[in-house]
């Protein structure tokens, strides 16, 4: 046995910040302009599974076929609460202060949901199955942030 061996795993614990830029490809572009300037929100449509993605995609996760510009369709911009979580405690990677709500909308039209807030909401009513729609941000940065948060119906 060597010496190395003579020892366990060292881990060190620390947190490291990157702050990074990156392209979101031409959907994702279109995706943020759009959300940016219009206030409008586009899934992208695959004709071979009929089914409608958010955000927009240009390859089916399901099929893997090409999608393109003519395959995004506005979507919402009310939709539906699938699924969602109470959080409570604060997180650096939180973009917002506990408590908050974190829930699963499927936007009409849309057959896929997203995970995004909830707002102007009485925590005690929120349930699968409610009605919301977007509060957009005052000022907007081409970010999914362009989307304050969603509010009952
Ligand atoms: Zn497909």
């Amino acid at each position: 046995m060597t010496e190395e061996m003579d020892y366990g795993v060292f881990e060190v614990d620390q947190h490291i910040t990157a702050h990074s830029r990156y392209y979101a490809g031409w959907m994702g572009s279109h995706f943020y302009i759009r959300l940016r300037d219009e206030k409008k929100i586009h899934g992208v449509r695959c004709e071979s599974c009929a089914k409608v993605f958010w955000p927009p995609r240009s390859t089916c996760g399901r099929c893997f076929s090409q999608l393109t510009a003519d395959d995004l369709v506005e979507i919402g911009p009310e939709g539906t609460v699938e699924t969602f979580t109470r959080v409570d405690y604060e997180e650096p990677v939180h973009p917002r202060r506990a408590p908050l709500i974190y829930a699963v909308i499927t936007l009409d039209g849309a057959d896929t949901g997203m995970a995004h807030f909830l707002g102007e909401v009485d925590f005690d009513r929120i349930e699968i199955g409610m009605r919301v729609r977007p509060v957009f941000a005052e000022e907007r940065k081409g970010h999914i942030l362009d989307i304050a948060y969603f509010k009952p119906v």
